[in-house]
């Protein structure tokens, strides 16, 4: 069985961002980049699903400028064969990597897709939604367990009341919670080892994909600083600030 997974670079969760001075996004130059961390455990599940024996093949993805391709050694680090970067200094809103990611499952057939539930930077939290509208294929979001039997999935996913148990049929996209798994740790000789592993790489236009952006930023801000508190002497000063000045009561 073959898994596709997407991995997108993103500034890494450690980062503070500042939104730039001209308001039109957050400053990435010079700051460290990463693996998505859904993504990180998109691929942990696809290598523990080869080490059962029951995927043979796991082919990582990633769409953007040409430094993805990092993003991809670490992904065969982790364990993926294989990689394919879909490479365009153009911006990239999710219904565009849903297109592409659409011509690639086209092209390599899987049977299943392991996208993050989110990638951290802009929460869009589409993408596999999107896809799995565009091919038509059964998807189960937010999983936070994984089975494959019998041309079937079964997947745990965390709701808001609790768990939901789907089983869905194959093809299918799967989309990964925090709660799946706990990746490793790259090793050096995996480092090295994913270096000599093949990176193909194509233009959007290649797979008959217009990436062109359709919605507009308007502006980006920072979130308002927060007050500083007061300590109020009794109940009551409480209250009547409560009251009057916070008016929730
Ligand atoms: P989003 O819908 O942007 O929150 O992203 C959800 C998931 O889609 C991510 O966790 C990735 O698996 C995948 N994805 C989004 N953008 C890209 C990209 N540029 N390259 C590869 N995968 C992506």
């Amino acid at each position: 069985m073959k898994v596709l997974v997407p991995v997108k670079r993103v500034v890494d969760y450690n980062v503070k961002v500042r939104v730039k001075s001209d308001q039109t996004g957050v400053d990435i130059a010079n700051v460290k980049m990463s693996m998505n961390p859904f993504d990180e455990i998109a691929v942990e599940e696809a290598v523990r699903l080869k080490e059962k024996g029951i995927v043979t093949e796991i082919v990582a993805v990633s769409c953007g400028v040409a430094q993805c391709q990092e993003t991809l050694r670490t992904a065969m680090a982790i364990g993926a064969d294989r990689a394919i970067l879909v490479q365009t200094d153009q911006e990239l809103q999710p219904l565009a990597v849903a297109k592409i990611l659409k011509a690639l499952a086209e092209k390599e057939s899987p049977e299943l897709m392991i996208l993050g539930k989110q990638a951290i930077d802009d929460d869009a939290n589409q993408t596999g939604q999107m896809l799995a509208a565009m091919l038509g294929w059964p998807q189960a979001t937010f999983a936070s367990k994984v089975e494959l039997a019998d041309g079937k999935a079964t997947v745990t996913r965390e709701v808001d009341g609790g768990l939901e148990t789907l089983a869905i049929s194959l093809p299918a996209i799967v989309t990964t919670d925090l709660r799946l798994n706990e990746p490793r740790y790259v090793t050096l000789p995996n480092i090295m080892k994913a270096k000599k592993k093949p990176l193909e790489t194509f233009a959007p236009a290649d797979l008959g994909v217009d990436a062109t952006p359709r919605l507009k930023t308007l502006k980006v801000t920072e979130p308002p600083t927060r007050s500083a508190g007061v300590k109020v002497g009794d109940v009551a000063a409480l209250v009547d600030k409560l009251k009057n000045e916070a008016k929730v009561v």
